[in-house]
């Protein structure tokens, strides 16, 4: 099989996109000061992650230093999630996506994609490999499967081993990259049709994909399952209380509800007691229960602008990341 695992369970890293046209002809000052490989510091406050990555950073090089390990650990058996946190225009979707299907700026998902396959065509002839996909958003609080637009309110259930999962959600069998790009070229696809303002709705919702693999040794039937949640979350950003009303404050409401159930069960596993894990606290942190902690592969995206103009926002964003260290 694959090899040995990595040591460290949650991992936090910081990305700072660079500055974009409207904040340099804004004349917005490019805030950060990036110092070592693992410190940023940013209005004379020193903020220190497992790794923080500069502006310049290529989409080839966060995925080698981040992920790759995390794809060998799940052929291990190994259960893993890999989050992208930070508001609106962070750079998200450009580190879990990217540009779908360009080699060069493609993100995470897409890569792990391809390297999951490349490590199958490696291994031993007499593994069989299942390898499934589910796709789904959580918007206001329910389950959208972004594979049937018909299920918009599916429900968390658990299975007979009490293992949290999405109840009647699409699962799709892919037994190439292409096939992982179709489905997931599908989903967006179907995201953008429910929705008025694609925008607007995806800083608003969390999505999820979710890559599931099975391997059977043909002749002694030795069987080892791996999955992995890729969540790109709704933006953090806080919503003025004077300013927003209605919908849009009950939406604000319900993401900061969930991404701090997410804070919370994130630093009460770093902090390593056995402490009580609030998993139950929101759906999102139920169905990730099992590939959160313990003995899964966690990794944090803490997704930043380098703006003056967003400064707030990116202390919060910093901070949120630090208490998971
Ligand atoms: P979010 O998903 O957090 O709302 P996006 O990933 O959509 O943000 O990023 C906003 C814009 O900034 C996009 O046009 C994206 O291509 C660009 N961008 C984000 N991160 C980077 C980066 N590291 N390098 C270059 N452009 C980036
Ligand atoms: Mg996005």
């Amino acid at each position: 099989m694959a090899d040995v695992p990595s040591e460290c369970n949650i991992k936090v890293l910081c990305r700072f996109r660079p500055l974009n046209q409207s904040e340099i002809l804004r004349g917005d000052q490019f805030v950060p000061k990036f110092q070592a490989d693992d410190t940023v510091i940013v209005g004379g406050k020193s903020y220190v992650f497992d790794r923080v990555f500069p502006t310049n950073t290529t989409q080839e090089q966060v995925y080698n230093t981040c992920a790759k390990q995390i794809v060998k650990d799940v052929l291990c058996g190994y259960n893993g999630t890999i989050f992208a946190y930070g508001q609106t225009s962070s750079g998200k979707t450009h580190t879990m996506e990217g540009k779908l299907h360009d080699p060069h700026q493609m993100g995470i998902i897409p890569r792990i994609a391809e390297d999951i396959f490349n490590h199958i065509f490696a291994m031993d002839e007499n593994l069989e490999f299942h390898i499934k996909v589910s796709y789904f958003e959580i918007y206001m609080d329910k389950i959208r499967d972004l594979l049937d637009v018909t299920k918009t309110n599916l429900s968390v259930h658990e299975d007979k081993n009490r293992v949290p999962y999405v109840k009647g959600c699409t699962e799709r069998f892919v037994s190439s990259p292409d096939e992982v790009m179709d489905v997931i070229d599908e989903g967006k696809a179907n995201r953008h049709v429910a929705v008025t303002n694609m925008n607007e709705h995806s800083s608003r919702s969390h999505s999820i994909f979710l890559i599931n693999i099975k391997q059977e040794h043909v002749e002694t039937e030795q069987k080892l399952c791996g999955k992995l949640y890729l969540v790109d979350l709704a933006g953090s950003e806080k919503v003025s209380k004077t300013g927003a009303a209605g919908a849009v404050l009950d939406e604000a409401k319900n993401i900061n509800k969930s991404l701090s159930a997410l804070g919370n069960v994130i630093s009460a596993l770093a902090e390593g007691t056995k402490s009580h894990v609030p998993y139950r606290d929101s759906k999102m942190t139920r169905i990730l229960q099992d590939s959160l902690g313990g003995n899964c592969r966690t990794t944090m995206f803490i997704c930043c602008s380098p703006s003056s103009y967003n400064d707030a926002e990116t202390k919060s964003t910093l901070m949120f990341g630090q208490r998971a260290k």
